[in-house]
């Protein structure tokens, strides 16, 4: 495994609890739209084993031509010692980055998407629809549903409907008008349907899509295929692909919504 280090090279304050740390890109870095990271503080790796209190998981809410590294994160006042750190560090600090990896690619099947985040969940979504304004290739329309009950919502500037560009949005600051969006948007039976934010988040949008009829195929989680099973009914495309590994070791328990992949 490579661990990239490198430096934070500007922090942007996006509202007063959300900051976005703007990195060197290393030299053989790459990374696609979608993709999340290790972002890990030095000292990290300094004992015997890793210190997880050092790392976490987070998207790149910037596209690789903007040449540099963005990590959206929000920073409350009684926040984990992940974050106390963080908030300490200036510019020239170093971070480091590691195992990076994508399960939210935009999907480019001549359909409508759908983009359902919670506050910075909208981090990961910014570099998709970046893409998509560069390139609307094989997409009908994106259209971004974002809760943030704070209601300083986040990049407004890009998540701004723009209908030439075939691109719209909605920001809300209550869960019934929310969910009520929600419902209004599984009207498209054909639609692909991204959610990212809390577990609690998913499995609420979850439970409304599939309520209204979408498939589990339809819907994006950033989420390992393993974990994604935790969230979604059997999906059959999931299963063969862990068919890889040994298919006569998994046992699938159904339990209510939820299912327990053993080996
Ligand atoms: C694929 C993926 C991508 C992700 N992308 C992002 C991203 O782009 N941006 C992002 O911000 N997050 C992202 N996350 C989530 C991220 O990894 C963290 O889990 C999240 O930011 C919470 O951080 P934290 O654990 O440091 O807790 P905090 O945000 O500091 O706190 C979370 C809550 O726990 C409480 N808390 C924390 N520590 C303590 C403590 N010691 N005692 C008591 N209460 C405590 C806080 O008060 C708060 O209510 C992603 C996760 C995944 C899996």
């Amino acid at each position: 495994m490579k661990i990239y280090w490198t430096k934070i090279n500007e922090i942007i304050e996006e509202t007063p609890e959300v900051k976005t740390y703007l990195l060197d890109c290393p030299k053989d870095f790459t990374w696609e739209e979608g993709s999340f990271t290790h972002f890990a503080l030095e000292g990290f790796n300094s004992g015997d084993k890793p210190n997880r209190e050092l790392v976490r998981h987070m998207s790149i809410s910037t596209l690789p031509h903007e040449d540099t590294i963005g990590i959206t994160t929000r920073i409350r006042e009684n926040c984990s010692e992940f974050k106390s750190v963080l908030r300490n560090l200036d510019v020239g600090s170093n971070v480091a980055l590691f195992k990076t990896y994508t399960n939210v690619p935009l999907r480019r099947e001549d359909k409508n998407v759908y983009l359902l985040s919670q506050g910075v969940g909208l981090a990961t979504f910014r570099p998709l629809v970046l893409d998509y304004f560069e390139r609307a290739d094989n997409i009908k329309h994106i259209h971004s549903l974002n809760i943030d009950s704070s209601k300083d919502f986040l990049f407004t500037h890009i998540f701004d409907p723009a209908p030439d560009k075939k691109f719209t949005s909605q920001f809300i600051d209550n869960r019934q008008d929310y969910y009520e969006e929600v419902k209004n948007l599984a009207a498209d039976k054909d639609g692909i349907f991204y959610v990212v934010g809390s577990d609690e988040f998913l499995v609420q949008n979850i439970d409304v899509l599939r309520e209204q009829g979408i498939k589990p195929e339809q819907i994006m989680l950033d989420k390992h295929e393993q974990e994604r099973l935790e969230f979604l009914p059997v999906d059959l495309s999931i299963l063969a692909r862990l068919g890889k590994y040994n298919i006569r070791l998994i046992c699938v328990k159904m339990e209510q919504n939820k299912i327990i992949v053993n080996r």
